[in-house]
């Protein structure tokens, strides 16, 4: 595969005239891609909104430039996410469309969310009624099932890794952590994670490893993020939040009203051993997603601002 990229030379034109092409020899076929706004910057990719210029599609495209995969770790890695969210399809993970590279890049075409992520939620809001809790909460679930279904923990379950559709549908992405067992009694030794979602078992680095047991504990930070509004073990400094989840200290702020089946569902979650800890299956059943009355599939565009209305 290879391709070229030109960008218009012309006066007045700004950088959404940008065009990406990609050229399959083989076939002789040549796409062809409008690069349009900057959407964010990652840990390797700058990431711009592309419009496939014939099926008048827009994605999302991760852009990496080959001068960051120089050492072989990188490119491996940068592989191994390719691989893994290739092959997962789910309504609630951002779907992968396709992948192509030229001199410069490798560039990752993305499903589109245009309502950013559960981080600018968060940050907009403060906090999240139960309601809004639960049905977030429900898919991300069934985003998870899915991946340990397939023997994949993606072990960076965080808010800013679950992205918002333009329908307000859970899109869980960024697969650079992500690992496949083998086989289902596989365990994986790999220090990895974000510092206020790590699971303990990462951080003591025991000699039986990790595994899906990880994902849940992200689960229920996500969790307590969503009805607290800040992170469990959130300190100043990451050396003093690794202690705090090492020696399990967290508490629930009294001035925040919460239902005490949250607060269980929590608690159940955030237990040191990850085999005390119960399995996805098991919290699908949790008294916390047993309301009086139905959870919404989905919740209104309007509820990234203000709260939902009560009626
Ligand atoms: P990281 O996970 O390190 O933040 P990413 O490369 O996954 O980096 O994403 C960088 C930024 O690009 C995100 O914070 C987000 O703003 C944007 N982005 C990534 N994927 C998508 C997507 N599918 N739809 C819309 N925006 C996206």
């Amino acid at each position: 595969m290879a391709s070229n990229r030109r960008s218009s030379a012309e006066p007045g034109h700004t950088e959404s005239m940008v065009i990406v092409e990609e050229v399959i020899k083989d076939q002789g076929v040549i796409r062809r891609y409008s690069k349009g706004r900057f959407l964010g910057k990652g840990g390797f990719a700058k990431c711009y909104e592309f419009t496939n210029l014939e099926r008048k599609q827009v994605l999302a495209a991760k852009v990496i430039p080959k001068s960051s995969l120089t050492k072989s770790r990188a490119r491996q890695k940068l592989m191994s996410e390719i691989r893994i969210h290739k092959s997962l399809n789910h309504r609630n993970i951002v779907k992968f469309q396709h992948f192509f590279e030229d001199q410069e890049n490798v560039y990752i075409l993305l499903e589109m969310c245009t309502n950013q992520t559960m981080n600018e939620l968060i940050r907009r809001r403060k906090r999240l009624t139960e309601l809004e809790v639960q049905c977030y909460l429900l898919q991300i679930l069934y985003s998870i099932k899915y991946l340990h279904d397939n023997r994949v923990i993606h072990r960076d379950l965080k808010l800013g890794n679950l992205f918002l559709s333009d329908k307000m549908e859970i899109k869980l992405g960024d697969f650079g952590l992500a690992t496949k067992l083998e086989y289902d009694g596989e365990r994986k030794r790999t220090i990895c994670g974000t510092p206020n979602y790590i699971a303990p078992e990462i951080l003591e680095a025991k000699e039986t490893g990790h595994s899906y047991e990880v994902d849940v504990w992200s689960f229920g930070v996500i969790a307590y993020t969503l009805l607290i509004g800040k992170p469990p073990f959130e300190t100043n400094d990451v050396k003093s939040t690794y202690k705090k989840i090492r020696t399990n200290e967290y508490s629930f702020p009294e001035q925040i009203q919460i239902s005490s089946a949250a607060k269980n569902m929590i608690k159940k979650i955030l237990t040191t051993d990850p085999s005390k800890r119960p399995t996805i299956n098991e919290l699908f059943n949790d008294d916390f997603f047993k309301t009086g009355g139905s959870i919404p599939k989905l919740l209104p565009v309007s509820t990234l601002a203000c709260p939902p209305s009560a009626s």
